[in-house]
């Protein structure tokens, strides 16, 4: 009985949830993302030199200390606060929005929103067979899952939304996360509490 009506008050509350979800998710966005276009176009010319910076070094899970100094020595550059050497060599970037009207948070949430953005960032243990001029600089190891791109891409993100901190509410977590590729890195970051610090 205790069970069933513990049971009862679960689906309760995961009921309202879902609705307030709901509620929110059907409101229009009142952002012109139009705005964004151009600043993100802007950033075109690093995106594209960071990630092959960064495919020339792959580093495998774990050992990607060069890639995290790399990562570190932007974050600093635009004064984002950050967090080295979680689970060895991740990193997690905190921007805190300072816009006090949430463009699409109805009904008002009890405390601001805290959205986390993930990017892994080592490599692979194969042979780079491609003749580019940033081809890898390291004899069986290479970029070859994409990991250089979401590196950048998600510094891309952190430098847009440092600089854009007053059209958004409540914190935007990055996370570089270390040996997606092996031995996994996502378990040793939440055991460091990635997810409880605010
Ligand atoms: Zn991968």
């Amino acid at each position: 009985m205790g069970i069933h009506l513990e049971q009862n008050q679960e689906k309760r509350k995961n009921g309202a949830v879902k609705k307030s979800i709901m509620q929110t998710l059907s409101k229009p966005l009142t952002t012109d993302f139009s705005t964004v276009r151009p600043h993100i176009k802007a950033l075109q010319t690093d995106l594209v030199h960071w990630r092959r910076q960064l495919h020339q070094r792959p580093e495998l899970g774990f050992q990607e200390e060069t890639t995290a100094q790399f990562i570190c020595d932007r974050l600093t550059a635009w004064g984002i606060i950050h967090t080295r050497s979680v689970a060895k060599t991740g990193i997690v970037a905190t921007i805190q929005g300072t816009s006090a009207c949430p463009p699409f948070a109805a009904p008002a949430p009890s405390h601001p929103p805290v959205l986390a953005i993930r990017a892994d960032m080592d490599g692979l243990p194969v042979q780079e067979q491609n003749e580019v001029p940033y081809r890898s600089i390291y004899d069986g190891k290479m970029h070859a899952c994409g990991h250089d791109g979401h590196v950048a891409i998600a510094l891309g993100t952190a430098k847009y939304l440092n600089e854009h901190r007053d059209q958004f509410t409540g914190t935007v977590k990055i996370i570089f996360q270390p040996a997606e590729e092996g031995p996994g890195g996502a378990q040793p970051m939440i055991d460091a509490g990635v997810f409880k610090k605010s």
